[in-house]
């Protein structure tokens, strides 16, 4: 067909003329065209392979070409390609039912969107209309997505040009032990601090002015920030305390990516409202939602929820997402992810940091890790400063460009590196990933002091 007769000059000069791309300068850009994508790998034009330590953006968590989510799209294509909202669909239905079944007991409803950041968006018109208050607190080092509420409510440089945003959002500090907020030195000290803290923002704030507090379960683009154990119970209770919301942001954590369905089963915790998008389908067809606990679904019972989208709960997504689900249940990838990191990328990253002087940190859990890389690993100087871009982000650029040389897609973000392939990745695979990993990483080690 008249695509597979585009060579690739040809893809790259029409989207040179005509694609506007997203967070870019448009001229100081050169996007890779991409030929094809199969499990853990993708293919540019020239042939050349790689595997895939990014899952794109963090999001193909059941791996490219998926033959059972495939043929799901193709079948309700032929059936009913779109159908609006307001009419029920067999779908749908089954994506709220599998959705809900899979979520922590007391979420029974969902609000179907076309990704994160809408998700997020409809959580916080949830939590307004539930409590009847208006703040909502949020943590830096986040990110929420680039519409208007939700780039507010992130607390990295994405949300700066948008300043000052949408009314009535506050941040806070989480834990992150390694560059602590709170000078602490261990887990349990960084854990009881962050909560003293946040405690200690809900009172100068304001309990009843406080609709939600949201925080990413896991943090992800900002450096996969695992809670320390108790955090998030801690915030729970704080919340209960004061008849605040909690919305967890399980956009890029949720479905697979921790190990579990839900980050916050890790720890046991029951989230008011969970926000995901990404893993649920892998993003074969665009979906997002907002899993709804019974308390704010009766809100909404009487009274109108004042929010829709035309593409709500579109069906080609659903059934994307009903076969996501179920070939997540047969092939055992939730136990894969699990496993992967416990007993590879876990134990390999740490075998690999104590090897590498630019690495100064490993962290993670799942197919969700960080490696922190500091160009001193007594003084932690990141390996480039915060938000580093053109020539002070040169020793970054050239540890990705080592990987991909290598054929490795890896992901990298300010002064770290993540490991986070498709849940459905082979130990194998992995092991291979990391050994290009280790080799990249003597050239992030000539940066070092
Ligand atoms: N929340 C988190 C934690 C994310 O990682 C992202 C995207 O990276 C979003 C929200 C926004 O999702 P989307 O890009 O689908 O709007």
């Amino acid at each position: 067909d008249l695509l597979d007769q585009m060579g690739e000059d040809e893809v790259r000069a029409l989207d040179r003329a005509h694609v506007f791309h997203s967070w870019s300068a448009q001229g100081l850009i050169d996007p890779l065209p991409i030929a094809r994508a199969e499990g853990s790998y993708f293919w540019d034009y020239a042939g050349k392979r790689y595997l895939d330590f990014s899952s794109q953006l963090v999001n193909v968590n059941i791996g490219y070409n998926h033959p059972k989510v495939v043929a799901a799209i193709q079948e309700q294509a032929g059936r009913l390609a779109t159908i609006q909202p307001s009419f029920a669909n067999d779908a749908r239905s089954e994506a709220a039912r599998l959705i809900t079944e899979v979520a922590p007991d007391g979420l029974s409803a969902v609000f179907f969107t076309n990704g994160g950041a809408e998700a997020n968006e409809n959580a916080l018109r949830m939590a307004r209309l539930h409590t009847g208050r208006h703040k909502v607190l949020a943590t830096y080092r986040s990110y929420h997505g680039a519409t208007a509420g939700s780039i507010t409510m992130t607390g990295d440089p994405r949300r700066w040009p948008s300043e000052p945003g949408y009314p009535g959002v506050v941040h806070f500090w989480g834990p992150y032990t390694y560059r602590s907020a709170f000078h602490a030195e261990s887990d349990e000290q960084e854990r009881d601090r962050a909560l003293q803290h946040l405690r200690d923002t809900v009172m100068v704030e304001g309990a009843h002015t406080i609709a939600a507090i949201i925080l990413e379960t896991v943090v992800g683009t900002n450096g996969i920030l695992v809670p320390p154990d108790g955090y998030l119970q801690g915030v729970r209770d704080l919340c209960d305390e004061h008849g605040i919301i909690l919305i967890a942001d399980e956009v890029m954590a949720g479905f697979g990516r921790c190990g579990e369905w839900f980050a916050v089963d890790h720890w046991g915790v029951r989230p008011d409202l969970i926000t995901f998008a990404k893993g649920v389908n892998s993003g074969y067809v665009p979906l997002g939602g907002v899993v709804i606990s019974d308390e704010i679904r009766a809100t909404f019972d009487q009274r109108a929820f004042p929010g829709g989208l035309t593409y709500s709960g579109h069906p080609l997504a659903c059934a994307s997402a009903v076969a996501s689900i179920n070939a997540f249940r047969e092939e055992g990838i939730i136990e894969n992810a699990r496993r992967l990191g416990t007993d590879v990328i876990g134990p390999r990253l740490r075998e690999i940091a104590a090897k590498h002087p630019s690495v100064g940190d490993v962290r993670g859990l799942g197919v969700f890790w960080a490696l922190e890389l500091v160009r001193d690993r007594e003084t932690r100087e990141p390996l480039v400063p915060y938000n580093a871009g053109g020539e002070a982000a040169a020793p970054m650029a050239a540890f990705a460009a080592a990987c991909k040389q290598r054929g490795l897609w890896p992901f990298t973000h300010f002064n770290r590196t993540h490991v986070v392939p498709p849940c459905t990745t082979t130990p194998a695979e992995a092991e291979e990933g990391l050994a290009v990993l280790d080799e990249a990483l003597s050239v992030a080690d000539e940066f070092t002091v």
